[in-house]
Formats: C-alpha cells, sequence, structure tokens
C-alpha cells in the first residue's frame, strides 16, 4: 500500500503532543517540556547486506530511533516496509512513549524499521535479513537494555530467529531479547492477538462509559493484517456486524455481514479479499468512507487527512493502526463529533503483553492464558478510565487526554531522574 504525506508523521507526532501541552499546564507554561519530549534523542542509519537467492548482494536500510530513556530497558517494535522512512520511525518512536506511559509500564522507548517489501523476499532470504540486522544491532541490545518485538510485516518466526542469533552472538540463551516469539520459544501466550484484543476491550470500556454496547454495531475495517483480522474475528463473535473490510489494495462489502472465516483463509493462502464469494468490490481506501457505527483503521501512517476526512461517515473511530489520522483531519472529525479513540490507548496492548511476555522470560516462569488476560483486562480498565476521566477535567478529545496521562508518568520520571525540575 503506498501512503501518501508519510513524510509528516513525524511533525504530525509533533503537533499532537503540542496540542496537549498547550491544555496542560505544567508544560503550557514551561516550554522546555515540549522542547525535551517532541524530538528523539538518538537515531541509527545502518546498511545490511543481504546475499540474495541469485547470487548478488542487496543492501537493506534500516533506521532506528529511541525517543526517551527516562524508564529502561527500551521497548520497540520493528517494522518490514517499502515506505519506512526516517521521518516515520522517528514518530513511531515517540508514539510508542506515549503509548507505554499511557498503560503504565515500567520501558524506555524506541522504534525500528527496514525498507523491504518482505512479500518480494524468499523465506531463506528473510532470514537472513533478520539474522544480519541483529548481527549490526546485537551490541546495543538485550533483556535489561533494548528488547525489540513485532510490527508491520514482522512476525513470531522472525522474531525467533531474531532471538537464536542474538543468543548465539552472546553466548547465551536470551529469550528475554525480543518479544513476540513462538510459544516454543518463550512466547506469552496471548501476544498475536493483544493488539487487537486490547482494542475491542477499550472499545467495550468506552461505550461502557457512554451507555452503550458493541452488540449491532455495524463495523469497517481498514486492513485485514494480523491486528485488523483478529479484531474482526472478536467483534463478530461480540455481535457486531462486519459490512466493511479491505486489504492493501481492495475493500470488500456484504450489507447482511462478511464471513470472517472466508476472508481468514483467503489471506492464509496469500490471496485477495477480491475473490470473496458474495461481496461488492471497491478501492481499499474507499473502506474508510463508507456508513458504519465503528470505523477501525488498522493499517499504517495518515490513512484519514485533510483531503477525505470530510467524507468519513461513522460516529466512532478505533485506531488500530499507529497514527491514521493526521491533526489537520481530527479537527475535521472532532467537528463532526465523531469520537476517536486514539491509537497510544487503543493499540497499546501488544506491548503489555509484550512486557508480559519479557516478565515471564526473565523470571523463566509462565502464567496462563487466563492469568494473562486477567491482567491485560484490569490494565485497560485502568487506562481507558484514567483517559475518559482526563478527558472531562480538561474538556478535551480523548488523544489530548491520553497525552496528558502520559505527559504526567513520563515527567515524573524524568523528575525522579533529575532531568527536569
Ligand atoms: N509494534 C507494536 C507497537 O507498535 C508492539 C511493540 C512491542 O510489542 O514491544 O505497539
Amino acid at each position: 500500500m503506498k501512503t501518501e504525506n508519510i513524510q509528516d508523521a513525524f511533525e504530525n507526532a509533533r503537533k499532537q503532543i503540542r496540542q496537549a501541552c498547550d491544555l496542560y499546564d505544567e508544560c503550557r507554561l514551561d516550554e522546555n517540556k515540549y522542547e525535551l519530549i517532541s524530538y528523539p534523542r538518538r537515531i541509527l542509519e545502518v546498511n545490511i547486506p543481504v546475499m540474495m537467492d541469485n547470487g548478488k548482494i542487496k543492501t537493506f536500510t534500516w533506521f532506528r530511533s529511541q525517543h526517551n530513556d527516562a524508564r529502561w530497558p527500551f521497548k520497540w517494535g520493528i517494522r518490514f516496509h517499502q515506505d519506512v522512512n526516517r521521518e516515520e520511525v522517528k514518530a513511531l518512536s515517540m508514539w510508542m512513549s506515549f503509548k507505554c506511559a499511557v498503560i503504565d509500564i515500567p520501558l524506555g522507548w524506541g522504534k525500528g524499521g527496514i525498507i523491504v517489501n518482505p512479500k518480494e523476499l524468499s523465506e531463506n532470504e528473510l532470514e537472513k535479513l533478520s539474522r544480519g540486522y541483529v548481527r549490526e544491532l546485537y551490541k546495543y541490545i538485550g533483556p535489561e537494555q533494548d528488547v525489540p518485538a513485532p510490527d508491520v510485516n514482522t512476525n513470531p518466526k522472525i522474531m525467533s530467529w531474531m532471538m537464536d542469533e542474538y543468543s548465539l552472538l552472546v553466548w547465551k540463551y536470551s529469550p528475554g531479547s525480543f518479544t513476540g516469539k513462538p510459544l516454543s520459544s518463550g512466547w506469552s501466550a496471548w501476544r498475536a492477538a493483544a493488539t487487537a484484543q486490547g482494542g475491542i476491550y477499550v472499545l467495550e470500556e468506552i461505550l461502557r462509559l457512554n451507555n452503550d454496547e458493541i452488540k449491532g454495531k455495524t463495523i469497517a475495517i481498514q486492513w485485514a493484517g494480523n491486528a485488523g483480522l483478529t479484531a474482526a474475528k472478536i467483534l463478530s463473535n461480540l455481535w457486531a456486524i462486519i459490512v466493511w473490510i479491505s486489504d492493501s489494495k481492495w475493500g470488500i462489502y456484504n450489507k447482511s455481514w462478511l464471513k470472517i472465516d472466508e476472508i481468514e483463509n483467503l489471506k492464509s493462502q496469500r490471496k485477495s479479499v477480491i475473490e470473496y464469494s458474495d461481496a461488492e468490490i471497491l478501492w481499499e481506501k474507499e473502506v474508510l468512507e463508507k456508513e458504519c457505527d465503528i470505523l477501525i483503521p488498522a493499517a499504517l501512517e495518515n490513512q484519514i487527512t485533510e483531503g477525505n476526512a470530510g467524507k468519513i461517515n461513522t460516529k466512532i473511530i478505533l485506531e488500530l493502526a499507529n497514527g491514521p489520522i493526521t491533526p489537520e483531519a481530527d479537527a475535521i472529525l472532532n467537528n463532526k463529533n465523531i469520537m476517536v479513540i486514539p491509537d497510544i490507548l487503543a493499540n497499546s496492548w501488544g506491548v503489555m503483553v509484550s512486557y508480559f511476555e519479557q516478565v515471564q522470560n526473565n523470571m523463566n516462569f509462565y502464567w496462563s492464558a487466563e492469568e494473562i488476560d486477567q491482567r491485560l483486562k484490569d490494565k485497560i480498565t485502568t487506562a481507558a478510565n484514567a483517559v475518559y476521566s482526563t478527558s472531562k477535567e480538561y474538556k478535551s478529545h480523548l488523544r489530548s487526554a491520553a497525552y496528558i496521562v502520559s505527559m504526567k508518568r513520563i515527567f515524573s520520571a524524568m523528575k525522579d531522574r533529575g532531568e527536569v525540575s
């Protein structure tokens, strides 16, 4: 999927922080605070040579951004995508900071991405790229230092190769060096479904606070990747009606409901949703503008912009993707009274279960799926309520409220370490 305005992701993140700072006295009255949190501290660029199956060496570039280290160790996702760029990785590292703080986990914040379309690589080339990445990086990461995880187009198998390479390089089995691994190598039960399940728990809680429920709501989902498809399954089980769904090129519509099992089968055979048996076909982006009760952008950044925000025809947007709405579009949606449940709250539950995984790896003692689910639910209810009540207190939308909740925690950690007064 070609994303538009991707170069603006970093500026968008800064604008969101600015908006929240303008509402929050501690930042509004002290410009240094905004300055301190609106840039990442370190950005690294590395080129990885990989011997391809045809015998030619191809070089892949990756970026790594560390936003803030007030709460160590660093925690971040690795993205494999052809549109990865420096500004995007900087923005994602900043959003990661606010996510970890809004759900209150003791981790620092960063992000990494490789410019690659993994669909064009053989399995052998993908493994070489993943291991090569770790060889360039291993001196800077580790369970107590810096812990990567999956993001767009990276998965448990890739995390397992990376953990294996890291363990070989440091001569020590280190399951806590990467999270999002397969169960056999120390995965926390729940990790695969965590981002979507967490987002749906947030949605349920916000609806409950508004005396509403999921049952009977019509849903549109942009991008049936891991998060989008899992969300579709969970919502169907809660009696919501999935009417629109897309992959990275095509969208489909069925006014009664779409059969999620069939979509899952198509996806697992690497086929497009266009081959669905009984649906109207449209362009992937058009799904965003269709009438529904709840719209779930689950793709990449900058999908809802000034250009299409006026056409959005929904009541609630649950941001499962990072940064799908630009600040200009946010203002338009706000005027239309569309409630946006922001990414830093809605999609932060993958990293929460990553954190659980790391804790379990470090203890070498594993919790049951029920125990993890309960811990997740407790944390989500607390975070969703904190953001909701902050939005009432500051008379703001949920995004600025989520930033304010996060900023309070970030500045408190920075104060304790003597970085700010
Ligand atoms: N990549 C995911 C995110 O952006 C998860 C990161 C993690 O599990 O540490 O939230």
